[in-house]
């Protein structure tokens, strides 16, 4: 029997109601003007992003993707060139070395956090390492002052991928503010969520900002010379007015989803005797729950008896980096441990602003009645 939930697992378009009249009218003025490459609108949101995070520069390229393979090639990383990063991410995190022409080597995650496990980084540093590349997965940092110390160490770059975890902190420092630069993305169902694509960098470095303005209009400073190879990754200005209009909100929002994550944590606490494991948050992060993962036991059959009562739940992500097709030669399949048994039980469960009181009870409901049945 096919079955339906209830209600979506996300849905954007209850945070568009209530801005629908603002975002038409910034549109119809941009529309008016015909301004959509850059200019004025562009330059007033990066200097309102840099502000919000608490970084120097904050440049607005296409997508998160080129945020992250943009900031490489502004670092000078390429070909024969290693990064330290995790195997349990999405693609992008890994793509975007692979893209450079960089090698990935992948450091296990820790099991609490899900992020990359520092104690692990020493051993799979070489000579041909250039950087490390934590992702800040579901919404909490990864262990940052234990990354910058290898970094220094041993004179690597950080690159900080904040795409899921933009507003996060660690010891009072915002997510993407660490590093030598942080990249993050307005995707539609991250936090900050755009009517498209649309992706951001961030960082401290004036040099490192002048190079990545290059980069996304074809290494060019001035126009029609070209000094260094780069390709074409902006921001439309329409995808960026709408930003605008959610920016203000976004505090609220993060502390909607905080209330959220809060009542499953405190009402599902009962069934961590039944094999559900809850989130982790460690000391001195918070967590800013673009995703609420759980781990559970049968999850392929507990999805479906979820979804018989009306629950949606997804799975980020099934399969560790290393085990996709296009990793072959790159890198073994397995070896990362802990990575490869996350990606067999973690169950996300629906987490959004917007989500209803009485849609968050079916969610709670259902988990109870499923995880109390199965044993
Ligand atoms: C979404 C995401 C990206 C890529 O962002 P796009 O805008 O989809 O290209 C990169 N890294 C992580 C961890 C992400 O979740």
């Amino acid at each position: 029997m096919d079955h339906k939930p209830q209600f979506p697992f996300f849905d954007v378009s209850r945070q568009f109601g209530p801005l629908k009249s603002q975002v038409l009218e910034k549109f119809a003025e941009l529309l008016e003007k015909q301004s959509f490459v850059l200019g004025e609108t562009v330059t007033r949101f990066e200097k309102d992003m840099a502000e919000w995070i608490g970084v120097k520069h904050a440049i607005t390229v296409a997508n998160g993707t080129d945020s992250l393979t943009v900031a490489i090639r502004a670092l000078g990383i390429g070909h024969g060139d290693e990064v330290i990063t995790t195997p349990f991410s999405f693609f992008a995190s890994t793509g975007s070395i692979m893209l450079n022409g960089a090698t990935p080597i992948f450091v296990d995650i820790e099991p609490k956090t899900y992020n990359i496990d520092p104690a692990l980084i020493e051993k799979a540093i070489t000579k041909k390492t250039k950087a490390i590349l934590p992702v800040h997965l579901y919404g909490q940092c990864a262990d940052m002052d234990a990354i910058l110390a290898i970094a220094k160490k041993h004179n690597l770059f950080v690159i900080e991928d904040f795409a899921q975890s933009i507003g996060a902190t660690y010891k009072g420092k915002q997510a993407g503010t660490m590093g030598n630069v942080g990249c993050t993305s307005f995707y539609p169902t991250k936090n900050l969520g755009g009517a498209g694509e649309g992706g951001l960098i961030s960082t401290n470095d004036d040099q490192l900002a002048e190079k990545i303005k290059m980069i996304r209009v074809h290494g060019s400073g001035r126009r029609y010379i070209h000094e260094v190879l780069g390709t074409n990754s902006r921001m439309n200005a329409l995808q960026v007015a709408y930003l605008q209009v959610k920016l203000p909100h976004l505090k609220s929002w993060m502390a909607s989803r905080q209330k959220i994550a809060d009542r499953y944590m405190s009402e599902l606490r009962p069934l961590t005797d039944r094999g559900l494991v809850l989130p982790t948050i460690q000391e001195g992060r918070n967590h800013v729950w673009n995703q609420f993962v759980v781990r559970v036991p049968h999850r392929e059959e507990l999805q479906k008896k979820l979804l018989a009562l009306g629950v949606p739940t997804d799975v980020y992500y099934p399969l560790t980096i290393p085990q996709q097709k296009v990793l072959r030669g790159v890198s073994a399949e397995t070896g990362w441990l802990e990575a490869e048994k996350a990606a067999k039980v973690v169950m996300a469960l629906p987490i959004f602003p917007e989500l209803k009181k009485e849609e968050q009870d079916l969610v709670i409901q259902a988990l109870h009645k499923t995880l109390t049945q199965e044993s």
